[in-house]
């Protein structure tokens, strides 16, 4: 017999409900099993499920889970792959959120998208700045051919990928003004203490007639950013910023961070202007907007 925590329970059969349906009417016990080891932290079904969370390599997991997901329900933009479902993740689950395949996640999908149908980036010759690199970024971004491709990181030495990325501060860019056409920003200066360095620098490199997505996580029912410096401490970090490196939690007035370093910055909830089955195909979520940050 099968017993789900409450966790587990309010994740498959509440947040994740249409997913869970979805692999339900498929009649396919071992697409629901995978689903389930791979959604769950401790999913109760005894060895066969921890052997197949430790499949190693990881691509050979992905590849399993890949195929017995394999369906028409959702697509990854990043990867053009379709499947039943994306997979939950996050440290609070979120349901049809990561790519089977590649790994992308619903602030990846949203970007890659945006890029895709409104910008040139993928057709344009263009000089790319991309700070604390995510690998889905990394790797893609990289191969691109019409892309001269830069990384850097404080500490890539910790990274499992990106070793061309470069060691070097965001807050002390060592690229001289206007550089780069433009500067890829996701999720880096929530993790930063000066940020206004940080923003500033990306403003110095950027050319007069580029442009910069610079992305934070952003709490909506904040007027006001909230942070402390003087904290250091990862369990209070967490609990106070919602991630142990987290050094504060952006409110409504992010916005006016980057016009102070002198963007003129456009707000765009891209989700928005997607029906709410095209939010389900391509797991996006509505109120996580894109900074479009421009010179002028
Ligand atoms: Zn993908």
């Amino acid at each position: 017999m099968v017993v789900l925590n409450e966790k587990q329970c309010n994740l498959l059969f509440h947040n994740g409900a249409k997913c869970f349906c979805l692999i339900e009417t498929r009649y396919d016990l071992l697409a629901l099993f995978s689903f389930l080891v791979a959604s769950t932290d401790n999913f109760p079904m005894g060895i066969t499920a921890q052997l197949l969370k430790k499949l190693k390599p990881r691509s050979l997991r992905n590849k399993w889970l890949s195929f017995v997901l394999r369906g028409k329900e959702v697509e990854c933009p990043c990867c053009n792959r379709q499947f039943i479902t994306f997979l939950p993740a996050g440290l609070q689950k979120r349901a049809n959120a990561q790519c089977v395949n590649c790994g992308s996640l619903e602030r990846h999908r949203i970007i890659w998208m945006y890029l895709k149908k409104e910008t040139g980036f993928f057709t344009s010759s263009l000089k790319v700045l991309n700070p604390a690199p995510e690998k889905l970024f990394y790797t893609k971004l990289r191969t691109m051919s019409n892309i001269e491709y830069t990384s850097i990181d404080l500490y890539p030495e910790k990274y499992d990928y990106g070793s061309k990325t470069i060691k070097m501060d965001l807050t002390d860019l060592q690229f001289v003004e206007n550089s780069f056409d433009v500067v890829l920003c996701n999720h880096v200066l929530e993790h930063i203490p000066n940020d206004a360095k940080a923003i500033s620098e990306m403003y110095r490199v950027l050319n007069k007639d580029g442009w910069a997505i610079i992305n934070v996580p952003v709490d909506h029912t904040r007027e006001t950013t909230f942070e402390d410096l003087t904290i250091d401490n990862p369990q209070q970090q967490l609990e106070l910023f919602g991630q142990p490196d987290h050094v504060r939690v952006y409110g409504k007035d992010y916005v006016n961070r980057l016009k102070h370093a002198g963007f003129t910055v456009e707000v765009i909830d891209y989700a928005e202007r997607f029906t709410h089955n095209e939010m389900f195909k391509y797991g996006m979520l509505k109120g996580r907007e894109i900074y479009l940050c421009t010179k002028k």
